[in-house]
């Protein structure tokens, strides 16, 4: 007897889109004779499917249970519906839903097949540097609006030839529905120009077939030459050059104005990266995977890699090869590294337009490798670290952005704006919290264009339509006045550290209450204060602090933040008063006398001078008291050169908890401490190790005592200084001993990348109160 005919409907959510998953839909189809249809919709796919109640039953399991790696499926519903008599399964057209929205996915590095193919002499698609199928390829950075078809990229003014047609519309290809699908006779092209030619404004020729291979060549061998060219990329330009060559890379530092701050590199292969790194498995992973990020990982001494590269730094931040282009770079070629630093001047966002080549990277490059495949949205490279044999993110873009983080109660639809330094903003829908890719310090009129960019791109893309807008309490910011002057919604103000616990908390998927360890450098507090070593209890709805760093002075406010040798005088005049400056340590032997009086003088009469708890400005007075760096040239270099600068030694300094609602931790005994040490001539190694265990028994002690007041047991750690791996595993391991559940960052950065999270749920509680 023939079984009854059934047929359902299956809606599915998730990152479905652009990932293979209707293909793959329409293979189980065929293979369990199952008729009807699937679509793309503006909120997943939709699916109908007809056959007997058994095979819907095992084509159901199958939908999760087999779907492609790159597909993240977050709710499957069925429902039945009346049979129609199909007789054939189908991919339809895709069909717009008003208010609802797809994940859209993220950009993915190329797989081993397509890599295979560009690679391969006789292949149609040797030496092809926009080769993807449905595994890999560009995502994010090319989609203009959902669903995600090729009209609704910026592919669309690219047809397909007939070959790659044939491939789209065969359902057993590896590229049917491949909305990016190119080969060299009908898809993008290269342009390979001297600086000078652009100045002139030549027409620009895009290659066509196998003439992108000589491109390639000849770029190639400028790079061997020391040549430092302009590359554009899959989410911008980006300013390469042989990381071997010391002359080359200098060169680049000089042009770029980026004195001190670490380049990345590309490694050509794993291989490589291993031979410049110690490289353990987990990093393996990491570097491996088809996010593609940045990992930052300990060099070999003998790495031969300029070391003006990652100047005073012990680590380097290493990448793969994550296009096409990128691996035919390297093809044939002694490079074995090359630096990858963003397209910009410091400060300034990444450049992804052919059209601002030359105006914005004029005087940086020596020649410009454009393409004519249009970049929608600039996303600049993801760094992540390891931590215990996990990511722990330090910059999340590329790879990672718009994958929502997915939250455990529904949220209204909010927009979070972010801080100021390493802007991200956030929207909330559903369950979802939608971070931006890493748009930069928002210090400049570009980079705030660029925030405004992405969030109508997201708001499009996600059908948001925010009724509030969270920001933080600094009056200042750029973010707090796009908040409270633009934005036309209600605003709500979130205070800098109870945003960074809260993000931390969501990240970890968190309910209630927590205690919060807030680390960083700056955060208006609400005292007006600068705050920065902070002791909080909170929960999404609101925080107390129970107590922070003692308040030390911070003469000349943001002129303090660039020369920590300020910060050292301020504590050492708190630790040892008006005599401080007879004491014999570098600090005074290195900086001008009429400077250190002029300064000894702003903190004694208070003028120009804060008061600040920062923990940012600890590690500075520390680096400078030790000899080890008077004025910085990048946020937080000073605090990476002391980390760097470590050694291991069991010793702690001693330090006082003084008074309570909040108490405040003096650290005055320490700082005669690390004083002494630094005159009897006590290795910098060891006072660094000391230093940071010390630290990490302050958190320990402050939490151990807000435990016995209040009875809670879990601890979140965020905040910037938290991106220092020694003084993380010194806070988790002793926190850990003490009975404490610890919580650190997983998905979102710890620093202000992860803020605009935490605002957002904050801001989320208060509509909701
Ligand atoms: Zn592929
Ligand atoms: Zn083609």
């Amino acid at each position: 007897m023939k079984a009854l005919v059934a047929r359902k409907r299956i809606q599915i959510q998730g990152v479905v889109q652009g990932v293979g998953f209707r293909p793959f839909v329409y293979r189980i189809a065929q293979r369990l004779d199952i008729r009807g249809y699937i679509l793309n919709s503006s909120e997943g796919v939709v699916i109908e499917a007809e056959a007997d109640e058994d095979a819907l039953q095992k084509f159901v399991t199958a939908l999760t249970a087999e779907s492609p790696s790159l597909a993240r499926i977050d709710a499957v519903e069925v429902f039945s519906i009346d049979a129609n008599g199909a007789d054939r399964f189908t991919i339809d057209e895709s069909a717009p839903i008003a208010g609802r929205f797809a994940l859209v996915p993220p950009d993915v590095a190329t797989c081993e097949d397509c890599l295979r193919e560009v690679t391969s002499r006789g292949d149609r698609r040797y030496g092809y540097p926009f080769t993807n199928c449905t595994a890999c390829g560009p995502r994010y950075t090319i989609i203009r609006d959902v669903p995600y078809d090729r009209p609704n990229t910026t592919m669309d003014e690219f047809s397909m030839c007939p070959a790659c047609q044939a491939e789209y519309d065969d359902p057993s290809d590896r590229r049917f529905h491949a909305e990016p699908n190119a080969c060299p006779d009908c898809g993008p092209g290269l342009a390979l120009i001297a600086a000078d030619q652009l100045a002139r404004g030549m027409p620009v020729d895009f290659a066509a077939g196998s003439q992108n291979r000589i491109i390639l060549e000849r770029t190639r061998h400028l790079l061997e030459q020391g040549e430092i060219v302009a590359i554009k990329g899959l989410g911008g330009f980006h300013l390469a050059c042989d990381a071997s060559n010391d002359h080359a890379v200098s060169l680049l530092r000089e042009r770029k104005r980026r004195s001190g701050k670490a380049f990345a590199i590309m490694a050509r292969d794993l291989a490589t990266a291993e031979r410049l790194c110690l490289v353990t498995p987990a990093e393996r992973t990491l570097l491996m995977s088809a996010r593609r990020p940045i990992v930052l990982l300990f060099r070999r001494e003998d790495a031969p890699i300029s070391n003006n590269v990652a100047p005073g730094n012990t680590r380097l931040g290493v990448m793969l090869p994550y296009t096409p282009l990128h691996h035919l770079l390297f093809e044939d070629s002694r490079l074995e590294a090359l630096v990858m630093t963003s397209g910009n001047l410091s400060e300034e966002p990444i450049v992804s337009r052919n059209q601002e080549a030359w105006p914005r990277l004029n005087g940086l490059a020596d020649y410009f490798l454009l393409h004519n495949r249009e970049i929608q949205i600039r996303v600049d490279d993801s760094v992540v670290q390891n931590f215990e044999g996990h990511e722990y993110p330090i910059r999340r873009s590329r790879g990672f952005v718009p994958e929502p983080v997915s939250l455990e109660t529904p949220v209204r639809e909010i927009l979070a704006c972010g801080g100021e330094m390493k802007n991200t903003l956030c929207l909330t829908k559903d369950h979802y919290a939608i971070l931006s890719q890493h748009i930069g310090d928002l210090e400049n009129l570009e980079t705030m264009e660029f925030f405004r960019e992405t969030l109508e791109h997201l708001k499009r893309f996600f059908r948001v339509s925010p009724v509030a807008v969270a920001h933080d309490l600094h009056p200042d910011y750029l973010s707090t006045r796009f908040a409270i002057e633009e934005s036309g919604l209600q605003p709500i103000g979130v205070q800098h550290h109870h945003a960074h616990i809260a993000s931390c908390m969501a990240d970890n998927s968190l309910e209630g209450r927590v205690i919060g360890v807030a680390f960083d450098g700056t955060g208006y507090g609400t005292d007006g204060k600068i705050w920065g070593g902070e002791f909080l209890v909170c929960g999404f709805a609101a925080f107390e602090r129970c107590g922070h760093l003692s308040y030390v002075a911070l003469p000349g406010g943001d002129k303090a933040v660039r020369q920590p040798w300020r910060s050292a005088l301020a504590y050492l005049e708190a630790a040892f008063g008006p005599d401080a400056a007879a004491l014999p340590l570098p600090l005074f032997r290195e900086i001008p006398p009429e400077q250190i009086a002029f300064v000894g003088a702003m903190i004694s009469r208070r003028i120009h001078t804060f008061e600040t708890s920062s923990c940012g400005r600890l590690f500075d007075a520390v680096a400078s008291i030790l000899g080890l760096r008077h004025e910085i040239t990048y946020e937080g270099q000073a605090a990476i050169e002391l980390e760097a600068a470590a050694s291991q030694d069991p010793g702690t300094y001693p330090f006082e908890f003084r008074g309570d609602d909040p108490f405040r931790i003096d650290l005055r005994s320490m700082i005669r401490s690390v004083t002494g040490d630094v005159l009897s001539r006590m290795p910098v190694s060891i006072i660094s190790a000391r230093f940071h265990r010390t630290l990490g028994q302050v958190v320990v002690d402050a939490c151990v005592r807000i435990r016995e007041s209040v009875g809670l047991n879990r601890v979140c750690l965020s905040g910037g200084t938290f991106q220092n791996l020694r003084l993380l595993d010194h806070s988790v391991t002793g926190l850990r001993e003490r009975g404490f559940e610890v919580f650190i960052h997983r998905r979102v950065p710890p620093n202000d990348g992860g803020l605009s999270l935490g605002q957002a749920m904050i801001a989320n509680r208060r509509l909701t109160a």
